[in-house]
């Protein structure tokens, strides 16, 4: 199963892969993330992504494809996996289309201010990518994880004028291909306005409304296997 997880910066896509990896034992994988650890590495491409990154721009599709590319043929993936923030632009999506076939894209909705409101309390542990915030979910000694000790901190995009920068870019060169999956008919709204400590949360029992079909489905098929294969 090839999923999509669509939707605006800041509306939770990382905190909802984390809950449906563990559910459906697929691979997670966030461009973000992939970015990220270059520039913490100091990587060539790192190195090219990071003045983007950090003035709320897209990276360039051509990086940002091969990156991809390279990520989504690493053995973790044989049994599926979740893109989370790819494709960004329609020539990214058209180049994933050459790679696999997606199964579905989950596109998740909710008010910019809710989204707004989420992400200035966001923070984030440097070391295991453990996600908090300040209000809802904040960890039991401030600035340290609860986990690995590691060190929790706000991102640098999620500053208020970083992220307006990035709504902007979403809205140009992101939001048109909500129309181009739509017309697919693999794309699947999910209200996303409910925060996670709140008991009517219902963001993951709605994916899996959608997901245990695909699955059912990709189960009895095994051939999806070898055709992933077949197109790498
Ligand atoms: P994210 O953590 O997914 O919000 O990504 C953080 C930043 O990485 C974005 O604001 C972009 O600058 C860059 N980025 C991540 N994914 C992509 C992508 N598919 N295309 C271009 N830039 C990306």
């Amino acid at each position: 199963m090839k999923i999509v997880l669509f939707g605006p910066p800041g509306v939770g896509k990382g905190t909802y892969a984390s809950s449906l990896k563990t559910i459906y034992n697929l691979a997670h994988i966030s461009t973000g993330d992939l970015f990220r650890e270059n520039i913490k590495h100091q990587t060539e491409l790192g190195k090219k992504a990071k003045a983007f990154i950090d003035a709320g721009k897209l990276v360039p599709d051509e990086i940002t494809i091969s990156m991809l590319k390279y990520r989504i043929s690493a053995d973790d993936t044989k049994k599926g996996f979740m893109l989370d923030g790819f494709p960004r632009t329609i020539p990214q999506a058209e180049a994933l289309d050459t790679l696999i076939d997606v199964d579905a894209v989950l596109s998740f909705e909710a008010a910019e201010q809710t989204i707004l409101k989420r992400v200035e309390g966001r923070r984030i542990c440097r070391k295991c990518g453990m996600i908090y915030h300040t209000k809802n979910k904040p960890p039991l000694e401030e600035g340290v994880c609860d986990t690995c000790g590691g060190e929790v901190y706000q991102r640098e995009d999620e500053r208020r004028d970083v992220f307006e920068m990035r709504i902007k870019a979403y809205n140009e060169q992101t939001r048109p291909l909500i129309g181009y999956y739509d017309k697919k008919n693999i794309l699947y709204r999910i209200d996303a306005n409910t925060d996670m400590n709140n008991p009517e949360f219902h963001v993951i029992d709605d994916c899996r409304k959608i997901l245990d079909k695909y699955l059912r489905n990709y189960n009895r098929d095994s051939t999806n296997v070898e055709e992933i294969k077949d197109k790498k």
